[in-house]
């Protein structure tokens, strides 16, 4: 099995993580925080993993019966909380799954860890409960708590927690893993690395991803003909797009760099640069006839419409706006 080397960045985490293993000087409780797909469980599990390890030497080994228990999802001193309403974690999910769970002491191990994600959707309740844990954890309590925001979380919360965000990875550690482990083209791979900006379980998602390339595809279509279609052709594009299980922004951020390309070739009439470089045809023709003004509107209406749609305004309306303004400016 994997061991801390196998996490792409987060060097900053890694290191605190080993370092408390290594020294035995492990927290209570943490907060790991950062966006979806980030790969918080990823580095959670391995922790839990590594804490739990009866090997020698470097941890986790990988080859004791604790390190295997832990890699089939079947440590009984690892426990994943879960919540039956999707939209909250309520106060008898804490108290029965944390709260009387840690009072028994360890099956196996002297450490009883629980990983608790989604956990900025604790309601206050709930979190008050945990609270009465975190005042007082019995010594081989380690909780970890994932978000991927730490606002909803009270302070007093947070006090008692070490908060580890995650920071975006380099492109230049995204590329080698893409293109290495995954085996990916590098030219796909840089496509890849600019719409998951850091998050490389958002480029492993898209990497191998059917849908990605169709929904590429269709964004690739729509803007090379936008300009001369009817409303109610893009309408029908939009509703199309809906039907992907895709996630809309993503969409959103396929049209976003097509435009900051177009934005980058007006400036440098360079193509070397560009993420879409096999469009390059139809990146000089909108960057020659549209302004500069007009492809900033454009990139500023995508953010707009990312933002609304994130506050569910109606999608259908927030995506036609954004069209409406692509096809007055490009
Ligand atoms: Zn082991």
């Amino acid at each position: 099995m994997a061991g801390f080397d196998s996490i792409i960045g987060q060097e900053q985490i890694r290191d605190h993580m080993a370092g408390a293993i290594e020294s035995g000087h492990v927290g209570h409780a943490y907060i790991i925080n950062g966006e979806r797909s980030s790969g918080k469980e990823y580095i959670a599990n391995l922790f839990a993993k590594a804490l739990q390890c009866k090997g020698e030497g470097v941890k986790p080994c990988g080859v004791c019966p604790s390190c295997i228990k832990a890699a089939d999802d079947n440590h009984p001193d690892i426990i994943h909380v879960t919540h039956e309403k999707p939209g909250s974690i309520g106060v008898d999910d804490i108290r029965d799954q944390i709260n009387s769970d840690i009072m028994i002491k360890p099956y196996e191990s002297d450490w009883k860890v629980y990983i608790c994600n989604e956990a900025e959707k604790m309601t206050p309740q709930a979190q008050n409960a945990l609270l009465k844990t975190l005042e007082e954890p019995p010594a081989y309590g380690v909780i970890l708590l994932l978000t991927t925001s730490t606002e909803a979380l009270l302070p007093t919360i947070l006090s008692r927690c070490i908060t580890l965000n995650m920071k975006p990875v380099k492109d230049s550690q995204m590329r080698k893993y893409l293109t290495g482990e995954l085996g990916m083209s590098s030219d796909k791979a840089d496509l890849c690395i600019a719409f998951a900006r850091g998050n490389v379980g958002k480029a492993k998602l898209l990497a191998l991803s059917e849908e990605f390339d169709n929904v590429r595809n269709e964004a690739l279509s729509l803007l090379r003909n936008i300009r001369d279609m009817e409303i109610a052709e893009v309408a029908g594009a939009i509703r199309q797009i809906s039907e992907y299980k895709f996630d809309t922004t993503d969409y959103l951020d396929i049209i976003a760099v097509w435009y900051r390309d177009v934005l980058l070739f007006k400036a440098t009439r360079d193509a070397g640069g560009l993420i879409f470089h096999d469009e390059i045809q139809y990146i000089t023709r909108v960057a020659d006839r549209s302004t500069y003004e007009g492809i900033e509107t454009i990139i500023d209406a995508i953010d707009t419409a990312k933002k609304r749609i994130k506050a569910n305004v109606n999608y259908d309306l927030a995506m036609e706006l954004l069209m409406l303004t692509i096809q007055e400016n490009s």
